[in-house]
């Protein structure tokens, strides 16, 4: 199979479960994470109509953005050290991965500088797992109202990375809990927080059914990565 035609694959696959929990196709949108990738396949899954992708690491970012098509949306969608965000800022339409308030504050600070108003994702460890990234959802909850104060920042909504498991069931619960947290903080604060970035590829269809707009996959398109 060609790239181009698991793109295809992945995309009928969102449209039925978009159409099977009742929602417009065109609400939930594909990020093809790129990650490890070399130019060339990236360019072949451009060529075919994808316009997002996700990138884990700042330094991939730089990399890609030249040799590749302007028209390319990158998002971030890994640990952002502060001290990167400079550089990042001008490459990236949307960052998923914001996860703490220091980082959020550094964000908005360096996007002033920049006349930037970047679009961010608050990152939420739902699960409470040690060994991930994220807001614990109550530190979310504490700590909401500052973060939409900061000034150049767009809030657009929230974003989970659960462990993995191969019966996406199992993290159903997870997406669930991203989705009510983010009703309640919405109605709380009174903001839209329209976005939840939430499924891989062996989990995007359950994430849509409990409300995913923004589904990061890598693997079902590009194959398996090579780390080494
Ligand atoms: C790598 C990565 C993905 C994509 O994973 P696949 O299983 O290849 O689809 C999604 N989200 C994040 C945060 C990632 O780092």
């Amino acid at each position: 199979m060609s790239v181009a035609e698991n793109l295809e694959r992945v995309r009928s696959r969102i449209a039925d479960a978009a159409k099977n929990s009742g929602r417009p196709e065109d609400d939930v949108t594909l990020v093809a994470v790129s990650k490890t990738w070399p130019v060339e396949p990236i360019r072949d899954v451009f060529d075919a109509g994808q316009r997002v992708f996700g990138e884990n690491k700042v330094q991939e970012i730089l990399e890609k953005v030249d040799p590749l098509p302007d028209e390319i949306d990158w998002h971030l969608i890994g640990h952002l050290q502060k001290n990167k965000t400079r550089k990042v800022l001008p490459h990236c339409a949307c960052i998923h991965s914001v996860d703490s308030p220091g980082l959020a504050e550094q964000i908005g600070r360096i996007a002033g500088e920049l006349g930037l108003v970047p679009r961010i994702l608050i990152q939420v460890n739902v699960a409470s797992d040690d060994a991930k990234f994220g807001f614990p959802v109550g530190v979310v909850r504490e700590r909401f109202a500052d973060i939409l104060a900061i000034e150049n920042l767009e809030v657009a909504g929230l974003m989970t990375v659960p462990s993995y498991d191969a019966d996406p069931e199992k993290v159903r619960p997870f997406f669930a809990k991203l989705r009510e947290l983010r009703d309640g903080l919405a109605s709380e604060h009174g903001v839209a927080l329209s976005e939840l970035s939430m499924g891989m590829s062996h989990d995007f269809e359950v994430a849509i059914e409990e409300g995913a707009t923004l589904v990061r996959v890598g693997s079902a398109i590009f194959g398996e990565r090579n780390y080494a």
